[in-house]
């Protein structure tokens, strides 16, 4: 179900920028011209892209410092596309001034001289660098680019279902969610909330004595349960970009492995090089129960408490030099300054053991005194997860800087037998739904009978790997049906059993009906292979 709507989801982001570029390609010169107007700053740099239109929604990157155009100013234009900012062509020149070529360029007659030599196009025996061959091949491509920041957005081609710029009340966002997310009502409010809260803080941008706090996350649940569901679907209904990093790739800065700022990396690219809209976006960091404090160990432990450290002032908002286009920084990559106080950061983790830090700590408090508790009280308690504390999760090993930057913890609820039914059919893109689609291109009804989906869940469930089990448990015997299936165009309806889920049957195979009566004509057995 998840790769569908991955895809689904790639896609139509695709669609969209790329419907996007083609707008402007086509208009690319009046846009550049709007800017101009509007902006009434950077004219140079536009009327000299105004010629090349498609590579104007970018900025220049400077030749000699590799800063782009909004870092580093206003760039001068030399031929083969080559740009070098105001600071590099000063210090070129300077250096070229405290230079005297033994009295040569004060010399008035030997000036003159070259100067006539240039006018007859060129001087004997010397022949010039073409800056372009040192490039490389075609010069800086579009994805080390930065796309420039505009004023005004060009007419929206994808309206997004709720409006960050007029952030709807938290019934409304968590109502979009409901279409999508099964259960997990507690969660789906908080983060209703917390979005809300996070985007009006945004919106508003106050700055006076009363400043809002960011409203970082942090979700815990079982695995499968949603978590990275819930907020891909947030971010997909906001239309905002997100970025899903896992934090067991993480290290400090200088060991083998991601640094912590790639996270902001892949965000950046996730809003097509655009600074602006990557600071309102999300980053959702999984797994971040991997990088608890280890226990136990003498060496430095570069990929635990030190990435917790790390993240601390990303958390916090703070602006970060990330490299454009790739994941780490060297010298042939530009630099983008992104500020992360806008960006929204959600944390999600398993947190294994957690359960067992909460009996503990509800055991201890209740076994002094008479109302001292038998040790298995809560051995049998469902969701005991909710009942988290601070305390329990620091006990874990994340350190109290790091909580302290995730204000609001909710946890999500394993999921149940009948969750895992709604899961198959419900949502608005349920995974039976698209199967009975597919299906329906073909003229052929798809249908389950109610028993026939809690045996597919009932075998979800046993795999203890959440609803990701579902896909692959209907993939396995939807195998047959839609290899058989095309095969005969009388078949008008399909009708899978209990008995076929559990290999003992087949699923029924209704004929397609004489036309005129629209009777169905035959029932027979369809033998599973
Ligand atoms: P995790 O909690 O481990 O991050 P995911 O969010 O990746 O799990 O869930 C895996 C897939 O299972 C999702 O892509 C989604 O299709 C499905 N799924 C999980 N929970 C739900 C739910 N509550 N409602 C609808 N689909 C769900």
């Amino acid at each position: 179900m998840s790769d569908y709507f991955d895809e689904n989801e790639e896609k139509s982001v695709g669609e969209g920028t790329e419907g996007e570029k083609g707008d402007k390609k086509d208009t690319g010169k009046d846009t550049d011209r709007e800017i101009q107007k509007d902006t009434g700053k950077k004219d140079a740099s536009t009327t000299a892209n105004a010629g090349k239109s498609d590579n104007s929604e970018y900025e220049d990157v400077c030749f000699v410092c590799r800063r782009p155009e909004s870092k580093a100013g206003k760039m001068f234009k030399l031929p083969n596309n080559i740009c070098v900012c105001n600071d590099c062509m000063h210090r070129t020149m300077e250096a070229v001034s405290q230079f005297d070529y033994q009295g040569m360029l004060n010399n008035p007659n030997l000036q003159k001289e070259m100067e006539d030599m240039a006018k007859k196009g060129g001087f004997p025996n010397i022949s010039f660098v073409n800056l372009a061959d040192l490039r490389g091949d075609g010069g800086i491509p579009n994805k080390q680019k930065l796309k420039k920041k505009k004023e005004k957005e060009a007419a929206q081609d994808r309206m997004p279902v709720l409006d960050i710029k007029n952030i709807p009340p938290p019934h409304k966002i968590k109502a979009s969610l409901d279409d999508y997310v099964v259960g997990q009502e507690h969660a789906k409010k908080v983060i209703s909330v917390a979005v809300y809260n996070h985007y009006k803080r945004v919106a508003t941008d106050t700055m006076d004595e009363i400043e809002i706090e960011k409203s970082n996350m942090l979700m815990i649940g079982p695995t499968g349960c949603g978590k990275t569901y819930l907020v891909k679907t947030l971010a997909r209904l906001l239309d905002v970009p997100l970025a899903i990093a896992d934090a067991t790739s993480l290290t400090e800065a200088g060991y083998i492995g991601d640094d912590i700022e790639s996270v902001v990396s892949k965000l950046l690219a996730a809003a097509d090089n655009d600074v602006e809209k990557a600071e309102r976006g999300i980053i959702f960091i999984d797994e971040i129960d991997k990088i608890a404090k280890k226990k136990n160990t003498t060496s430095r432990d570069v990929s635990g408490e030190s990435v917790q450290q790390g993240m601390l002032k990303l958390l916090e908002g703070a602006e970060v030099e990330v490299p454009v286009g790739a994941n780490s920084k060297n010298a042939m990559v530009p630099l983008a300054t992104v500020n992360t106080r806008n960006i929204l950061f959600i944390c999600g983790g398993a947190f294994p053991d957690l359960e067992a830090i909460i009996k503990e700590r509800l055991t201890k408090t209740a076994s002094i005194g008479f109302g001292a508790e038998l040790k298995d009280k809560y051995d049998k308690e469902k969701n005991i997860l909710s009942r988290v504390t601070v305390e329990d999760i620091r006990k874990f090993g994340m350190i109290p800087e790091f909580i302290g930057r995730l204000p609001i913890i909710f946890t999500l609820q394993g999921l149940t037998k009948e969750m895992m039914v709604k899961i198959l059919k419900e949502p608005k893109n349920a995974i039976l739904k698209q199967y009975q689609k597919l299906l329906e291109l073909d003229e052929v009804k798809l249908e389950f009978t109610d028993d026939a989906l809690e045996a597919i869940a009932d075998k979800a469930m046993e795999r203890d790997t959440g609803a990701r089990a579902l896909r692959s448990i209907i993939e396995e015997f939807m195998l047959d049906i839609m290899y058989e299936i095309p095969k005969d165009d009388n078949i008008g309806r399909v009708t899978i059993t209990k008995e076929y889920i559990e290999g003992t049957g087949g699923p029924i195979i209704d004929i397609r009906s004489n036309q005129v009566t629209g009777r169905i004509d035959d029932l027979r057995q369809y033998p599973r292979a």
